[in-house]
């Protein structure tokens, strides 16, 4: 097993397979990472980012809590103001929507 298996399979678990390529992996991590701490880190109200959650549990892409799409974190990854749908199934939050909250701690995971 290579090292690059052992950390997909540790950081994937075992759906990994079904999951985006490690560089896509990466890429997609950093893309959000870095546009949510550009956007000062906010934070949906927890009854959003169920019903954007909602979505993800129903969708096709859905597996082991992660978008095979993205590989997010399904969890996390709706709790996110600035995140949005790979394939335009929910979007980015926005004032009109809901009152976005910033904080200064991440969401636990
Ligand atoms: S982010 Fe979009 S593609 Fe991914 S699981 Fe959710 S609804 Fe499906």
């Amino acid at each position: 097993m290579t090292m690059e298996e052992v950390f997909r399979r540790f950081v994937l678990g075992e759906n990994h397979a079904q999951m985006p390529s490690s560089p896509q992996l990466v890429q997609n991590f950093a893309k959000e990472g870095v546009r949510w701490l550009k956007a000062g880190m906010p934070i949906l109200p927890q009854e959003v980012a169920q019903e954007r959650l909602a979505i993800c549990k129903s969708c096709e892409f859905y597996v082991g809590e992660r978008c095979s799409k993205c590989g997010c974190q399904m969890r996390v990854k709706t709790t996110l103001a600035t995140s949005a749908c790979p394939i335009g199934k929910w979007g980015q939050a926005t004032e009109k929507m809901v009152p976005i909250e910033t904080q200064t701690n991440p969401p636990a995971s």
